[in-house]
């Protein structure tokens, strides 16, 4: 059978419907790279380079682990959703009393998802961030506290993160170092204040902090699995040994940040 006959002008159709998914598909590449180049252009960015530069802090965002339906570690009637929560508020009243700025990821027990906690922090300029978790181990022996920082902290991209994980640039430095000479100075606080085993500064990419972009910190204030450390996290005392040594911690690295911004010759006026 013969095939149809091509009716007049089709073949300049073909060629019109060609074009037009060539200029979709350089539409569609042309929008991605404008995804990525957005915030590059937000001032979000230029406040992780400000950190770095002059390293001025006026601002600490306090995360309470968990919350609402995800009340965290259990462990008789214990959760650490309120340990959390009990801590950022001792923590924020000492920071305050301080002179220090500060803000709370949540101050009631509600979920709040992690994106909108990075989210919330990056929203905001010169600051640390502190996110307060408490541990449970495998083994009721385990004890002590550790404070992570994340090796690479993409914060520019809160939103995408989420769904675009395989776009997430890796960093080219080796270290972090704001995050991790901040966790090294509430580590310190923590283990001088509370005596508890030192675990030390870990480097893992928990979502919270790898999503910020200021310097940022999860501290694990103990294990709810080891009976010693429960007792002494029922305590108010202790707790509020926890939250000085954190706001220690924050304190000393925002006096070194800002020594090493005046050396770099940095003469603007500091709160
Ligand atoms: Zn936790």
């Amino acid at each position: 059978m013969r095939p149809p006959m091509p009716l007049p002008g089709s073949k300049r159709r073909v060629g019109i419907q060609r074009a037009l998914a060539w200029v979709g598909l350089a539409l569609m590449a042309l929008c991605f790279v404008w995804v990525q180049m957005l915030p590059m252009s937000h001032s979000v960015l230029g406040d992780r380079n400000t950190a770095r530069k002059d390293g001025r802090v006026t601002l600490v965002v306090i995360d309470p682990g968990h919350g609402g339906q995800d009340s965290g570690a259990i462990r008789d009637g214990v959760l650490e959703k309120d340990l959390t929560l009990d801590v950022a508020r001792r923590l924020d009243q000492s920071l305050r009393a301080k002179g220090l700025r500060t803000m709370r990821t949540r101050v009631a027990d509600e979920y709040v998802s992690l994106a909108n906690r990075a989210k919330a922090a990056n929203e905001q300029h010169d600051c640390v961030f502190v996110s307060i978790h408490f541990d449970e181990g495998n083994r009721t022996a385990a004890t002590g506290v550790n404070t992570y920082y994340a090796t690479r902290q993409h914060g520019k991209w809160p939103l995408l993160a989420s769904w675009l994980t395989f776009v997430q640039p890796v960093s080219n430095e080796p270290e972090n170092f704001e995050s991790q000479s901040l966790a090294g100075f509430v580590q310190q606080a923590l283990v001088a204040r509370t005596k508890a085993v030192d675990r030390g500064t870990r480097s893992e990419q928990f979502y919270v902090i790898a999503n910020v972009n200021h310097p940022a910190v999860l501290v694990e204030g103990g294990f709810l699995t080891n009976d010693d450390e429960m007792r002494k996290l029922r305590t108010e005392d202790y707790r509020q040994q926890l939250a000085a040594a954190i706001s220690d911690g924050v304190l000393r690295y925002r006096e070194l940040a800002r020594e090493r911004g005046s050396r770099m010759g940095n003469d603007e006026p500091r709160a």
